[in-house]
């Protein structure tokens, strides 16, 4: 008999028990409670934050943050899962859940103090505190090194003056970790996290409109004007850009993994629109060309799938570069919106239409290959580390 065709290597027999335990019950949370609810908030760029509590109580905040912060414990290819089945479900759904771990949770945990941690992790694992990361600005994307955003030395602590952009989870989140910089007498100015609360005077959050990708998701605004924020709210750990950049590679591993749900999600749906689409005298799947397509699909998924495990064992192992974390996000995204394309091309009209998953997570994915580096921006780093030249600036 043909192997399961949504995994064709058998990648499953290298998963632990636990790690397919993992994934099974978060893929039921997606199906039960998530997918019959999507359609909705995507037509109105909402986010269903009533699932918030079902989702810290799967573990999917901070599941690899050790449980005395609260966090589930959980090894990283268990993590990947999760990313994975959530963005079977839609990318919005797995950027929340990414941003709180990967971008929120993790600088607390590897740059905060102990006091922030043990204040802020087991209420952002729990969900009742919201997270968000504020590193892009209206200028500077891919190059956040050059940001405008000051902090300026006060009495007793700092103030904060500038403006992000782009920031998913901004106008719901309880807590934004900023980056900004910290001016200095000497000139030699340091990018700092600040750990910013909703309620600081000064400090507002306007939602952004209009976007055709991650509808299911806030992004927003973060505008930060002679807001202050106590000394204690700086994150004692770090004072480089390797602060942010190092929180980057924990969200990129996950989005390698989540991908290759969306890219599921689509193919699955093309197999079976392929197998019962009759046009001239036949289903369509029965036509050299469509299979070509769907081969292809499946050849690409079967790549990836193998890639992400792969990062996984690496990370934790402790080996893991952050240039492999860019070839893996750089090629499970890029291939995930290829395969978007073609299972939207398969299903003809029906391919436009939220009757079917295919073009949401299309649109989606156009989003995914943009933020955390764009496709580009890894390639170049790549480019960087084979070639030991910058092709940067
Ligand atoms: C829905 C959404 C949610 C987001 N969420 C967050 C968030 O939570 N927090 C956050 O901080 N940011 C977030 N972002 C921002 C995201 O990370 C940035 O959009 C991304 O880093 C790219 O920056 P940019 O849009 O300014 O593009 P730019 O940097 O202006 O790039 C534009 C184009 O130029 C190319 N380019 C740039 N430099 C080079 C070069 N040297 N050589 C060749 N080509 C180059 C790029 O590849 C790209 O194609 C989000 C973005 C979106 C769309």
């Amino acid at each position: 008999m043909a192997p399961s065709s949504s995994d064709y290597f058998a990648v499953d027999e290298l998963l632990s028990p636990e790690q397919r335990q993992v994934r099974a019950s978060v893929r039921r949370f997606v199906d039960d409670a998530f997918l019959p609810r999507v359609r909705t908030h995507f037509a109105a760029a909402t986010f269903p934050t009533e699932l918030t509590p079902k989702l810290a109580a799967l573990g999917c905040f901070g599941p690899t943050v050790p449980t005395e912060y609260g966090g589930a414990g959980l090894d990283s290819i268990s993590y990947g899962l999760m990313c994975q089945e959530l963005e079977r479900g839609d990318s919005g759904l797995r950027s929340f859940a990414s941003v709180q771990s990967s971008l929120v949770m993790y600088p607390i945990l590897a740059f905060g103090s102990e006091d922030q941690k043990r204040h802020w992790l087991p209420q952002l694992a729990r969900g009742e505190a919201i997270g968000c990361f504020g590193l892009t600005e209206p200028d500077y994307g891919s190059n956040p090194g050059g940001m405008i955003m000051r902090a300026r030395p006060a009495d007793g602590g700092f103030v904060l003056n500038g403006t992000k952009r782009w920031i998913t989870n901004g106008s719901i989140a309880d807590v934004a970790v900023v980056w900004a910089k910290l001016e200095s007498d000497d000139g030699r100015d340091q990018i700092r996290g600040f750990l910013v609360e909703k309620e600081r005077p000064g400090f507002s959050r306007p939602l952004m409109h209009g976007k055709w990708s991650l509808r299911a998701s806030i992004t927003s605004e973060l505008i930060f004007e002679d807001c202050f924020v106590p000394a204690e709210n700086v994150l004692p750990g770090v004072a480089s850009l390797r602060g942010p950049l190092s929180c980057l590679t924990q969200a990129r591993f996950g989005i390698s993994w989540g991908a290759i749900g969306a890219a599921l999600s689509c193919y699955e749906c093309a197999l079976d629109y392929a197998r019962s689409r009759t046009v001239f005298s036949r289903p369509i799947g029965g036509y050299q060309l469509v299979q070509a397509k769907l081969v292809h699909m499946l050849n690409e998924i079967t790549k990836a799938q193998l890639l992400a495990w792969r990062l996984g064992t690496l990370k934790d192992a402790g080996t893991m570069r952050s240039e492999q974390v860019s070839l893996a996000k750089m090629n499970n995204v890029s291939t995930a919106l290829g395969i978007a394309r073609l299972a939207r091309d398969i299903l003809g009209a029906n391919g436009i239409s939220d009757d079917y998953p295919v073009i949401r997570h299309m649109l989606n994915l156009e989003t995914v290959n943009t933020y955390e580096g764009t496709e580009d921006i890894h390639r170049l780093t790549l480019g960087r580390d084979i070639t030991g030249l910058s092709a940067f600036e």
